[in-house]
């Protein structure tokens, strides 16, 4: 006899009970911005929503992941963690995907156990594309893998296609599309059946861009006297005007229609200047990335391609000599607020050390600049009115007056060279005029030996660059392994090479014909006081006076008041508690000129 009861019939062979349908959507898109590659957002929740009505399921809701790629394994899907999640404790029983690569774009094998887990779970996988996959049904399993595997595969062999392409491209040296830079026009070419595309001058771009470049050269160590409303026409923004002025067009005009109300800005023109393709060399841009590591249009640097030795790469024929692309990068860097070109509206006002820092420079850091307007000209902190000040900073106005802090300076400086002329010269003092004598012999060298140096320290700077380039990149992992690493151990010991034949060939233009210091008269007086009435310093005119201060002084240091009429004494005012000076000095072997 036998004896069953339902409990001993496997529940399969049983017909499903009348369970009600409830379903859920998930939707993913790798990218936030809308790609014609992908169905977007919107219609994947209308097709899934319209899919759960067909199949006569009640809608519960979507669980989303936007903006999150299918290929990142490291990529936190919180939707679909949150889907997993409702589905453990039995929320639905359903689940609508557009179609199956919403899962994963990477190994299949990565959603098996997932795919699994829904099917263990008595849920039922339906994917608007690809048809239906029923739990238990093992068949529709087979199906589902391989139609994911499928997904994978076409995916890969068209970004294997585009990648294959862009290789091939870069190999050959083209560019690779995307805008310009300011001066060039992209041109295309075939080699064989590969169509490669090359920069070429734009003819009125580069011309305009030279022309920049001349005026730059010409007014920025230039003091000139300026009368009353008067620019400088070295500046970026009186460059900037002078262009929209001459109606001369921005990228934006000539070429975008979205853009083609752009006018010049200085900071749309420093990166133009910046971009090492103006110097014929490849480079990439680099980008601000934010804390939370996500990227962002700011453009922060350009990154220069280099070959074997750490030299640049270069891709086109240059706009600008290359040497003369570091002098003006150098300039370029070093500007800050107030720094401006030389303005010799005063005695200290935009004077530059060697390092091409300010020279006259408020406690807070900023450099001081010169006020005229007032019946006292003044030399004020730079910092704006509506800049919060921060914690320590000086809260009022940071001033000072110019003729206290010139008289106060010219002395310190005449201090140390009356010093210099006695027998017993501090070591200070002598090291003092010594590093001012190297500096006046370099100003009064033939002009082709300083060309050349100039040439040289931008050979040294760029080797420089080129090994703390290949550094970033050990670190970023592209040398590892053996192998990996006599490459570069092969590399840095070329580029290493270079610094050093650079820096011999320094050594021999360094001391070219050393020039004594004219300190006898710039003393000469007739009463003994090296600042009165007919002396070299109350005659000289301001240009000169400058060019001195420059030669001795590296850093002036103006500190706040708390009391504007504390430093008065008899017959005058005494800043010297407010001000620290300090003397140039001799390079230590460790500093560089280009550093
Ligand atoms: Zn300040």
């Amino acid at each position: 006899m036998v004896n069953t009861t339902p409990a001993d019939v496997p529940a399969s062979f049983l017909p499903a009970p009348a369970i009600e349908a409830v379903a859920v959507g998930y939707v993913r898109q790798s990218s936030a911005k809308t790609d014609k590659s992908e169905a977007s957002p919107l219609t994947q929740r209308s097709t899934n929503e319209s899919e759960a009505l067909t199949r006569g399921a009640r809608f519960l809701r979507h669980f989303e992941d936007i903006g999150i790629s299918g290929w990142d394994p490291d990529a936190y899907r919180e939707g679909f963690e949150n889907m997993l999640k409702a589905a453990r404790s039995g929320a639905f029983n359903m689940l609508i995907v557009y179609d199956v690569s919403r899962f994963s774009r990477r190994e299949v094998m990565d959603a098996i156990p997932i795919v699994s887990e829904l099917h263990r779970l008595g849920i039922t996988i339906v994917s608007v594309m690809d048809g239906i996959f029923a739990p238990r049904d093992t068949m529709a399993l087979i199906y589902l893998i391989m139609r994911l595997d499928a997904v994978n595969k076409e995916s890969e062999h068209k970004s294997k296609k585009v990648r294959d392409v862009k290789a091939a491209q870069r190999a050959e040296g083209s560019w690779l599309g995307g805008q310009t830079p300011y001066g060039f026009d992209a041109e295309r070419y075939l080699k064989g059946k590969l169509s490669l595309m090359r920069l070429v001058h734009s003819k009125k771009e580069a011309a305009n861009l030279r022309r920049i470049v001349a005026l730059i050269f010409k007014y920025k160590d230039q003091p000139v006297s300026k009368r009353k409303g008067q620019r400088n026409p070295g500046t970026l923004s009186a460059i900037c005007d002078d262009m929209t002025a001459k109606g001369i067009p921005t990228r934006g005009q000539r070429k975008g229609k979205d853009r083609a109300n752009s006018a010049w800005g200085v900071k749309t023109l420093k990166w133009i200047l910046l971009n090492p393709a103006i110097a014929g060399m490849r480079a990439d841009p680099i980008y601000k990335v934010k804390d939370n590591g996500t990227k962002t249009n700011t453009l922060i640097g350009y990154r220069i391609h280099r070959d074997e030795d750490g030299r640049p790469v270069m891709m086109c024929e240059p706009i600008i000599p290359p040497a003369q692309w570091y002098e003006l990068q150098a300039w370029l860097m070093g500007r800050g607020q107030g720094e401006g070109v030389a303005r010799g509206t005063s005695l200290l006002s935009g004077l530059r050390n060697a390092d091409r820092k300010a020279i006259l420079t408020c406690e807070c850091g900023r450099p001081d600049k010169a006020q005229n307007s007032g019946a006292k000209p003044v030399y004020v902190c730079t910092r704006g009115t509506y800049v919060p000040t921060k914690p320590g900073e000086h809260e009022a106005k940071n001033s000072v007056m110019q003729s206290h802090l010139d008289d106060y300076v010219a002395r310190r400086i005449f201090a140390v060279i009356q010093d210099a002329t006695c027998s017993d010269a501090s070591a200070e003092t002598l090291a003092i005029v010594a590093e001012a004598a190297r500096v006046f012999s370099m100003a009064q060298e033939r002009p082709e030996t300083a060309a050349e140096r100039t040439e040289v320290v931008a050979e040294r700077a760029d080797a420089q660059n080129a090994l703390s380039d290949l550094y970033d990149d050990l670190d970023a992992g592209l040398y590892s392994g053996p192998v990996g690493r006599e490459r570069f151990i092969a590399k840095k010991a070329r580029i290493e090479a270079r610094i050093s034949a650079a820096e011999a060939r320094l050594e021999s233009l360094a001391d070219p014909e050393s020039v004594e210091l004219p300190l006898a008269a710039w003393l000469e007086s007739e009463n003994g006081d090296p600042l009165g009435e007919d002396s070299w310093w109350a005659t000289a005119d301001l240009a000169d006076k400058r060019k001195f201060v420059e030669l001795f002084v590296r850093k002036i240091t103006v500190k706040p008041t708390a009391n504007a009429h504390g430093g008065r004494v008899r017959g005058g005012y005494d800043v010297t508690k407010r001000i620290e000076l300090e003397f140039v000095q001799p390079k230590r072997e460790s500093e560089s000129e280009a550093a």
